[in-house]
């Protein structure tokens, strides 16, 4: 029997659509990531079904169990918290194994917090690359921007908002003064978008914010810059400003003022980097 991926809401619960629930009344049991929320979600639209946990500690070993299931004739749902199963949720891991097996596998489409955030952000839609949840860690996260910040879409990140902080910043000093957005609950009561360019948000931002974040950011350009910096990082900018006859100091005093970041700030920042690129 087949395998749904259910989506649903990321925020306002009437986002649920119609195949959604007809999926979730209709399989004979659903595989989500807290039975708890998810009963609530059923509960709200009258709806009773077997639930089993599903999530990111007992994937590999339940993915197993489920496709036992799926091959004893039974229908199974896949569903997370929020959005669309698989992205950056459980899900690959079942979907995987079914496809191998020659299970049929339907997706029942519906939100995902990044499409959202990108067709909303005023910020081309042609091209996008979804790069998931940054990195924790400062080191891997300004590796990360360092080998996508070229890709030649539209940038889009998870980030949370305790992180969203370091995480402006970073994107300033690798990706330089691009246009960017900060969509903050999308659907729900504070809905925000705060767009602008990367100094502005991260100055806006640097004291961290609430709620659940989606980081949108222009692709790299010659031409993306009114401040006049542009997509030049902080090490660059401090070279470039170096060899029009400025003195290392007063370089990184200027960059330092045009990047948002206060002298000393700048200057961790220019050894680190300096020490990553040493590393390498
Ligand atoms: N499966 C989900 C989807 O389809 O978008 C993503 C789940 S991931 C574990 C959760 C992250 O998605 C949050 O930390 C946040 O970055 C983003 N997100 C989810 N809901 C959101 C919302 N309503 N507004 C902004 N970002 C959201």
């Amino acid at each position: 029997m087949p395998l749904y991926l259910v989506a649903t809401p990321i925020g306002n619960l009437n986002d649920i659509s119609a195949r959604a629930l007809d999926t979730l009344r209709a399989v004979d049991l659903i595989a989500c990531e807290d039975t708890r929320h998810t009963l609530k979600l059923l509960n709200h639209f009258g709806i009773k079904n077997r639930l089993v946990s599903y999530h990111e500690h007992n994937e590999t070993e339940r993915s197993t169990e489920l496709l036992e299931e799926l091959k004893d004739g039974r229908s199974v749902a896949v569903v997370t918290d929020a959005g669309t199963p698989g992205i950056n949720d459980p899900g690959f891991r079942i979907v995987e194994l079914a496809r191998n097996a020659g299970v049929d596998i339907y997706p029942v489409p519906g939100p995902v917090a990044f499409v959202s955030a990108v067709v909303a952000s005023g910020l081309p839609t042609d091209a996008i690359f979804f790069g998931g949840f940054l990195p924790s860690r400062g080191t891997e996260r300004r590796k990360r921007l360092e080998e996508t910040g070229s890709v030649p879409a539209t940038l889009v990140f998870y980030e949370s908002p305790h992180r969203i902080a370091k995480s402006l910043a970073d994107c300033v000093e690798i990706l330089g003064d691009r246009r960017a957005c900060v969509a903050r609950e999308i659907t729900k009561l504070h809905e925000e978008y705060a767009c602008g360019r990367l100094v502005e948000l991260a100055a806006r931002f640097g004291s961290g914010t609430k709620g659940e974040i989606v980081l949108v950011i222009e692709r790299e350009s010659d031409e993306n810059t009114v401040s006049g910096l542009g997509n030049v990082s902080l090490e660059a900018r401090i070279r470039q400003l170096e060899s029009e006859g400025f003195d290392p100091r007063s370089a990184l005093k200027k960059a330092a003022k045009e990047f948002g970041m206060s002298k000393p700030e700048a200057y961790r920042r220019l050894l680190q980097s300096k020490s990553e690129k040493g590393g390498k």
